[in-house]
């Protein structure tokens, strides 16, 4: 199929955006990589009047430390999020995400904001905000806003954001000594999007969890805190009575929702065969 007519725009600043989001009464688009808008339109999954191209701002391009945070701007690609030194060393469960996102090509164009404001269930780099307690900065005509990411997703791709708002970049809090991440997913095949995976922030203190948020993803509408199950492992040995209580909490706390690609029971199964790892990977380390 070819995509209903729209009109154009390569925008030159922020402000050109928020005016034509204003002017267009909700008929605009954000077009960032296209790596998920273009097949939308082809599908006429979505018609917009009106595309606005922001590919081009520098402004909201980039990846630096910003008081104590790593700000990585929206429109910066997944290539240049995945070869950069200071994820590595900031955000490393960020980084181990990286490399199942899509294929090269698509990493080339496709950005990081995108991916959040599209909001796939099954997309790793929200899953990784989530777990990290990222917070997005929102720009809109009255000013700018800042969201936190567990706060943000809030349906089957539905977010926080209004028509006339623009994600102009995400903020994540530095890794410290004590961090602990693992980041595991299954996927038909590499660089598609996950049938399930988890991606795993905490803070150690010896051979225990002081801290964790096990974000699992591909397995409901949204990204999803298991923080009931967190609440098992906490401060308690990592034994096998543990990880059983937790992994029986997990099928109580996920409501997975199956797809076309994996029923609820094949999911709950790789969520908790991927939690049990994580505890694996902790003990081994510690
Ligand atoms: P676009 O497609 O341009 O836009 C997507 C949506 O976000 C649109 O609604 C747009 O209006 C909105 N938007 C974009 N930027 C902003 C902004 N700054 N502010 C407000 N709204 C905005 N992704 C994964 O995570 N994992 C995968 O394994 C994966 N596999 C893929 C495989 C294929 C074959 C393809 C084609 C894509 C795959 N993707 C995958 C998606 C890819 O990561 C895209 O980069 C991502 O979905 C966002 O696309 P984009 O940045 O090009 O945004």
């Amino acid at each position: 199929m070819k995509p209903c007519d729209f009109d154009y725009i390569r925008a030159t600043s922020v402000a050109q955006v928020l005016e034509l989001l204003g002017k267009s009464g909700g008929g605009a688009k954000i077009l960032a990589g296209g790596q998920s808008l273009v097949a939308a339109l082809n599908m006429r999954l979505s018609a917009p009047e009106l595309l606005i191209d922001i590919s081009g701002l520098e402004e909201m391009r980039g990846i630096e430390m910003v008081d104590g945070r790593l700000r990585i701007g929206a429109t910066t690609c997944h290539a240049d999020v995945q070869r950069s030194g200071l994820v590595v060393q900031h955000a490393p469960l960020l980084k181990s995400a990286m490399d199942h996102v899509a294929h090269a090509a698509i990493r080339n164009r496709g950005t990081h904001g995108g991916s959040i404001a599209f909001a796939d269930p099954a997309a790793e780099i929200p899953a990784c905000a989530v777990a990290l307690d990222a917070r997005f900065i929102i720009r809109n005509p009255d000013g700018e806003r800042t969201v936190a990411a567990r706060d943000f997703f809030h349906d089957l791709y539905e977010t926080d954001m209004q028509e006339n708002e623009i994600l102009v970049a995400v903020e994540y809090p530095l890794g410290g000594p004590g961090d602990f991440v693992f980041f595991r997913e299954f996927a038909r095949r590499k660089g598609d999007f996950a049938t399930a995976g988890l991606a795993l922030h905490a803070e150690r203190a010896g051979d225990r969890f002081k801290r964790l948020a096990p974000v699992f993803f591909g397995v409901a509408n949204t990204p999803v805190l298991a923080e009931e199950t967190a609440g098992i492992l906490v401060n308690r040995p990592l034994t096998t009575v543990t990880l059983q209580a937790a992994q029986e909490a997990l099928g109580n706390e996920l409501n997975v929702i199956g797809d076309m690609y994996a029923g609820a029971g094949m999911k709950l199964h790789l969520a908790g065969y991927f939690l049990k790892q994580a505890i694996e990977e902790m003990i081994n380390q510690a």
